[in-house]
């Protein structure tokens, strides 16, 4: 297959696209992100790696840091982190309070914002220690990339936390119903921290190998998670990866994914490829606008959708 000259037709198509959407504002410094941004990077085993845009432009990458957190968690702890997030896909918005109260305090996944500040609190009590765990995290990052360069902006982390209230009351309401080991305003910085870790679509689609091809990342050869860990990770970026906009983007796409409220979306074509795109300005839901449209595009065009 082309791919190159399908990513430049889609480049194409897309442009009209660009106008729709709005950048997240919720976070002031995300706020000051030019809208008509696009990017789209795919890497095959051999090492190729196919790219349209600002392919090399940093980006926050917020939410998708849940799926290195949650992969880090599931290496060091197995059913007992069940217990305090759940697998199901939660129907509601990623910060929503209402469903964490009626269900005890405990998330429905890894991926809504109470889930991960869980996963979060959960790594921070087996490091013993929030810095020790940011470093576990960043460095974790830079060995599935294989950039070791790889860091998180102080100031888009200090701005989420500044107005951070939502993940504090979270945190708050988790703790009240005994599902919170830490220090909630430590823990809640931390998680403002991977969230702010920046990179673009050639290192984010990099960094996804390992989880296109269950476990094993192809190029390097490392294993950084067992084969049926893979498979649940994947299984939970299908069913929860986009919030309450996860069965539409399953029925779009047909690809396990990620999105963050900085734009970016990572996908996974099991055993064939990973993806990563981006364009900052945001649908309803907090997804990507033209990121989801990109990528229903390329399945459509390829045929390469799990279904
Ligand atoms: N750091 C963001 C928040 O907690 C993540 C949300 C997202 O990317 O969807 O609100």
């Amino acid at each position: 297959m082309n791919y190159q000259k399908i990513l430049d037709e889609i480049y194409a198509e897309i442009q009209p696209e660009l106008s729709y959407g709005k950048v997240a504002d919720y976070i002031p410094a995300l706020a000051e992100v030019e809208k008509k941004q696009f990017a789209m990077t795919l890497t095959l085993p051999d090492g190729t790696m196919y790219s349209v845009g600002d392919s090399q432009k940093r980006f926050s990458i917020q939410s998708i840091s849940k799926v290195f957190t949650f992969t880090l968690a599931l290496q060091l702890y197995s059913k007992e982190l069940y217990n305090r997030v759940g697998v199901e896909p939660s129907g509601n918005a990623f910060n929503s309070l209402v469903q964490l109260e009626y269900e005890n305090g405990i998330p429905r996944n890894p991926f809504i914002n109470a889930g991960a500040i869980a996963i979060t609190d959960s790594l921070i009590s087996h490091y013993k220690d929030e810095y020790k765990t940011l470093e576990v995290i960043m460095q974790f990052i830079r060995d599935i990339s294989c950039n070791p360069i790889l860091s998180f902006d102080q100031i888009v982390a200090k701005s989420e936390m500044e107005y951070g209230d939502r993940n504090l009351a979270l945190a708050r309401l988790m703790k009240s119903f005994g599902n919170f080991e830490n220090d909630v305003p430590k823990t809640v910085m931390m998680y403002c921290k991977h969230c702010a870790i920046t990179m673009n679509t050639e290192e984010l689609s990099r960094a996804m190998m390992f989880l296109a091809f269950g476990g094993t990342d192809p190029i390097s050869k490392k294993t950084f998670i067992s084969s049926s860990k893979a498979k649940r990770i994947n299984a939970v970026m299908l069913t929860c990866g986009h919030y309450d906009a996860s069965g539409e983007f399953a029925y779009h796409v047909g690809l396990p994914a990620k999105s963050g409220v900085g734009g970016g979306i990572v996908a996974t074509v099991p055993g064939t490829m990973s993806i990563a795109v981006w364009s900052p300005a945001l649908n309803k839901y907090g997804n990507s606008h033209a990121g989801t449209i990109a990528l229903e595009k390329f399945t459509t065009k390829t045929g390469l959708s799990i279904f």
